[in-house]
Parts: structure tokens; C-alpha cells; sequence
């Protein structure tokens, strides 16, 4: 589904992955070019952000949806999955089970979303090397299994927070 706004098209993009991995955190990142830590976006739900991005000298418009308290599983409503072209699915590389977590989502974004939906894998809180317990490479094979693309971010210091949606971005428009 595409939203029609200002007569230009507007692509939903959604933020999915277990709680606390940084969904809030790395939308705040991309759009106000800052970090909030602790309870603040855990509590708050922010709804969607529109954001242009330019690709190629032409401008993409994303309307990206934060998830706020629906993170369990079968509790995301089919809804949110049907309309969204773009999705973010995160992971915290210093939780496993959150990695682990990674292959449910998939299964319910296959069963749940459009077929053509961009998805692109992340591995977040890059900046935490001294917790870090998925490597790299780890994150990199299970994208590689699942033919989605793969980056690590970081929603504290930013990096790789403007490649991701520009990644995705990138992708919407080849597509259309
Ligand atoms: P959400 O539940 O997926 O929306 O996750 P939040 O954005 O609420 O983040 C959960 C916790 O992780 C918060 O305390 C954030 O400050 C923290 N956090 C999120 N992203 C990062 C990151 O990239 N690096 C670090 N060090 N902490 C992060
Ligand atoms: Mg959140």
C-alpha cells in the first residue's frame, strides 16, 4: 500500500525487533541527530516520523513506524506488517536472545507481510565492544541465509544510522 501525501508517494517503513534493542533509539538518531539513554524511549511511543531521503537527486519519503510495548510475538498486528514496504529488523549484539529472536521475526514477517517488502537486517549498539556477544560474522550469515542485507549501527554515536535508511531508501526506489 502507498500513502498518497503532498502528491508525492510516501513509503511506510517499520521498525520491528525484540524490546530494548534500540528501535526507538535509532529513529530518534535518525531524525533529530541525537541519543536519549535510559527509560525515556522505552516509555514513549513515538508513531511515525516522515523523513526524506535523497537518493540519486531524487527524494524518497519514508513515514517510519516505532513499535512502543508490541514487541511479543503474534502481538504486532497483521496490520502493521501489510501495509509496510520497508522493514528494520533489529537485533542488540550484546543480547543473544535477541538474535536468536531474529528467525521468529522472519517467520512472521514471511507470513504476515507483502512479498516484495524491503527488509534489512541490523545488529545494534555496535558501540558496546566490550559486551558484545554476536559477532559480525554471525550477524552476517543469518542475513546471507535469509537474502536480506546486513549492517551493524550504533543508535549511541550514529554510526551506520543515515547508511541503513539510506539503504533502504535506495532499495524502495529501484523498485518503484
Ligand atoms: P526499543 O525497545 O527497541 O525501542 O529500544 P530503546 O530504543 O528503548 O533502547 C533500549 C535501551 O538501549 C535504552 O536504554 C537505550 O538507551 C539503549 N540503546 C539503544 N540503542 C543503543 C546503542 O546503539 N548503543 C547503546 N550503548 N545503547 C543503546
Ligand atoms: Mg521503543
Amino acid at each position: 500500500t502507498t500513502l498518497v501525501y503532498n502528491q508525492e508517494l510516501m513509503h511506510k517503513t517499520i521498525l520491528v525487533g525484540d524490546s530494548g534493542v534500540g528501535k526507538t533509539s535509532l529513529l530518534v538518531q535518525f531524525d533529530q541527530g541525537k541519543f536519549i539513554s535510559g527509560s525515556f524511549s522505552a516509555t514513549v511511543g513515538i508513531g511515525f516520523t516522515n523523513k526524506v531521503v535523497t537518493v540519486d537527486n531524487m527524494k524518497v519519503k519514508l513515514q517510519i513506524w516505532d513499535t512502543a510495548g508490541q514487541e511479543r510475538f503474534r502481538s504486532v498486528t497483521h496490520a502493521y506488517y501489510r501495509d509496510a514496504q520497508a522493514l528494520l529488523l533489529l537485533y542488540d549484539i550484546t543480547r543473544k536472545s535477541s538474535f536468536d529472536n531474529i528467525r521468529a521475526w522472519l517467520t512472521e514477517i514471511y507470513e504476515y507481510a507483502q512479498k516484495d517488502v524491503v527488509i534489512m537486517l541490523l545488529g545494534n549498539k555496535s558501540d558496546m565492544a566490550a559486551e558484545r556477544v554476536i559477532t559480525h560474522e554471525e550477524g552476517e550469515k543469518l542475513a546471507k541465509e535469509y537474502g536480506v542485507p546486513f549492517m551493524e549501527t550504533s543508535a549511541k554515536t550514529g554510526v551506520n544510522v543515515e547508511l541503513a535508511f539510506h539503504a533502504i531508501a535506495r532499495e524502495l526506489k529501484h523498485r518503484n
